[in-house]
């Protein structure tokens, strides 16, 4: 059935295309430079989006002009029955693309399902793949899960694989071409993230943070590579074939080469909270509206008159302030990145 997509803009021109989904706030992993706290205000579990609820606003975002929906959280495989989830958003009228972020430490258990139910690629968060450093990076022993996750997301004909990896100076900047590796020669797609300052708690500095020039200079120096451009106008990624015919590569370049013109990302949070950028403090709830009994028209316009006054662009204001040596991380509270959905 064809889909009526209305041509939604906000007020920089920018289509909205795009939603990530969080199903839950809740993780496995103590990431340092995400989610680094034991203590933690979690969302109430009866404040949690129901599956039909989030396959309500899927279907109005999707007439609002979302093309693509990407399901995250926290960490998505936590969220009980996620596959049926997954089954609804795959047969949204009008959906061309849905995908998954996960840690894979759930996936080998998962992905038959997550397959069957229509998820055709995903994204795999992974910084390294020595066991000691992911120890110590995630607070978790899971390497050895993840890695099963990852063949296993192959083997149900997940494809592309994707494997995320945020790199940061002194930690795991040494992990670069170990990656790149053991991305080639098991056929994932490799795609490097600067570290950002997201949320309030995992005390960004710029120091920490290693550009996407130094990222690609290391690897062409190993494995020589050429750009071959972002996959679409929007997508966060610059992409990189290597010249010996095996593989891609690509980096999230956020902090150095900010793309907030290009973005047509809205993330709807686990409690239903609709959020414009990911270095946002400000939401509008869907949730409330939703339960006190609006209809569709209503929702649509709360949603259309979010997008349509977004104004945004930190990563670009950061970037200049960052040059003028102005840029203080701590002075603008953020939602956390867990709460988000990244
Ligand atoms: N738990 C899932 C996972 O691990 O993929 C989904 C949520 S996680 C918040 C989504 C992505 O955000 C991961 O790839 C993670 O590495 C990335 N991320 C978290 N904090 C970040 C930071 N400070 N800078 C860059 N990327 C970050």
């Amino acid at each position: 059935m064809r889909v009526n997509r209305e041509d939604l803009r906000d007020t920089l021109g920018r289509a909205m295309k795009d939603l990530r989904i969080s199903v839950t706030d809740r993780c496995n992993f103590r990431c340092s430079y995400c989610m680094p706290l034991d203590k933690y205000e979690w969302i109430e579990r009866s404040e949690i989006l129901t599956f039909e609820e989030i396959t309500r606003l899927s279907r109005l975002f999707v007439r609002l002009g979302v093309e693509e929906i990407r399901v995250t959280g926290g960490e998505p495989l936590l969220r009980h029955g996620l596959e049926f989830l997954v089954a609804q958003l795959a047969s949204l009228d009008g959906l061309k693309d849905l995908s998954l972020t996960t840690n894979a430490s759930l996936l080998s258990e998962k992905a038959a399902a997550l397959a069957q139910a229509g998820l055709r690629r995903i994204n795999v968060s992974l910084d390294t793949v020595r066991a000691e450093k992911f120890r110590s990076m995630t607070r978790r022993d899971d390497l050895a899960n993840v890695l099963e996750g990852l063949t296993a997301a192959k083997r149900n004909g997940m494809d592309p694989v994707k494997i995320n990896s945020v790199i940061q100076r002194g930690v795991n900047d040494d992990d670069i071409l170990e990656l790149v590796e053991f991305s080639r020669r098991n056929g994932f797609w490799i795609r490097f993230i600067e570290y950002m300052d997201v949320g309030n708690s995992n005390n960004w500095v710029s120091a920490r943070m290693v550009p996407k020039a130094e990222i690609l200079k290391r690897i062409h120096a190993r494995y020589p590579l050429k750009e071959i451009g972002r996959h679409d106008e929007s997508a966060p990624a610059v992409n990189y074939q290597f010249l010996d015919g095996t593989g891609n590569a690509g980096v999230i370049a956020s902090v150095t080469e900010p793309f907030c013109a290009g973005c047509t990302r809205a993330r709807l949070t686990a409690d239903g909270k609709l959020v414009m950028c990911l270095f946002s403090d400000q939401s509008c709830d869907l949730k409330g509206l939703m339960r006190s009994g609006a209809d569709d028209e209503a929702l649509v316009e709360r949603i259309r008159s979010a997008w349509s006054t977004r104004k945004d662009r930190y990563s670009e204001e950061r970037l200049e302030a960052m040059n003028s040596g102005e840029y203080r991380p701590s002075q603008r509270r953020k939602i956390e990145m867990i709460s988000l959905g990244g």
